[in-house]
């Protein structure tokens, strides 16, 4: 298998790979790959936030309430659990 540093591009042998959370990183620019593997951790985790607070606190159980509450949130609710399939995926789950 060859490992690429997703910062510079260049190719590396084992031994001189460093990997965070799934990404490959040479010496130089392991600080940066945590970095910027963190932030883009962030960036989904807020997202994913914005998009869940649009129903939070919302009755969306089985009640009547909650059945409306569901109908017309539902493109909303589809989004969100497409976010946690991101993250998922992110952190190779
Ligand atoms: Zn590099």
């Amino acid at each position: 298998m060859a490992y690429i540093c997703s910062k510079c591009k260049k190719t590396l042998e084992s031994h001189e790979a460093y990997e965070y959370r799934g990404a490959i990183a040479c010496e130089d620019h392991f600080d940066e790959v945590i970095e910027m593997r963190d932030f883009e951790r962030n960036e989904i985790i807020q997202d994913e936030h914005n998009k869940t607070k649009t129903f939070k606190g919302l009755d969306i159980s089985s009640s009547e309430i909650g059945k409306a509450n569901r109908k017309l949130l539902k493109p909303h609710i589809e989004i969100a659990s497409k976010e946690s399939q991101r993250l998922r995926e992110y952190e190779g789950r």
